[in-house]
């Protein structure tokens, strides 16, 4: 009987304002280093999906989309350094300039994994667009081309961002105050 228990209630760390007009200003940048050109869009599922929703509502060139899924150990605080793909892309990347869309870029291991097998398959650029970026967590020298926010180390979740699949909903990105244990 009775309401649902209430999650307890996370800390703010980005609001959805602030990701709003960040999201533009990077479609804007996008728009204009690839103005002339279609990019094709790979979301890495499933935290990218709502930054790459918002993000190609904003840009002012065409661009087509894929979807890329990418295997999670259980609650996945740490990546492991084997991903595993668990949905291909659908369509063929060969002499595409490619876009990777990353919820967050934290020790860059999946990145890195991606960049090789991407670029096995013959696109004629590929670059990488983070919404968040933990640098100090880096353990393979990668680098974003586009970056929406460098933010500490800390267990975010929200806007697609998900700690055991949950709290992906929320419209800010949060943060867990006791991080899941690496
Ligand atoms: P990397 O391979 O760069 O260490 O890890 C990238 C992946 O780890 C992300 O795509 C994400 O799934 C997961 N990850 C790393 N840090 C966080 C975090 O703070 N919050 C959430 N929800 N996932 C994270
Ligand atoms: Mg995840």
């Amino acid at each position: 009987m009775g309401e649902p228990a209430a999650e307890p209630e996370l800390p703010v760390l980005l609001d959805s304002a602030k990701i709003a007009a960040r999201v533009r200003e990077l479609a804007a940048e996008i728009s204009r280093d690839y103005q002339g050109r279609t990019p094709h869009l790979v979301g890495v599922l499933k935290g990218a999906w709502v930054f790459m929703a918002d993000l190609i509502r904003h840009l002012s060139i065409p661009c087509t989309v894929d979807f890329l899924g990418i295997a999670s150990y259980g609650a996945d605080a740490i990546s492991s350094g084997e991903v595993k793909i668990t949905k291909d892309l659908d369509a063929s990347i060969d002499g595409r300039d490619v876009l990777i869309l990353e919820d967050i870029l934290d020790t860059g291991r999946t990145f890195h994994y991606l960049q090789g097998v991407l670029a096995a398959h013959g696109p004629r650029s590929l670059k990488l667009v983070a919404l968040l970026d933990k640098r100090s967590r880096r353990v393979i020298p990668v680098q974003p081309d586009y970056v929406g926010f460098e933010i500490p180390d800390v267990f975010v979740v929200g806007y697609g961002l998900d700690f055991d699949q949950k709290f992906r909903h929320l419209p800010d990105v949060r943060y867990l105050p006791k991080p899941p244990s690496h």
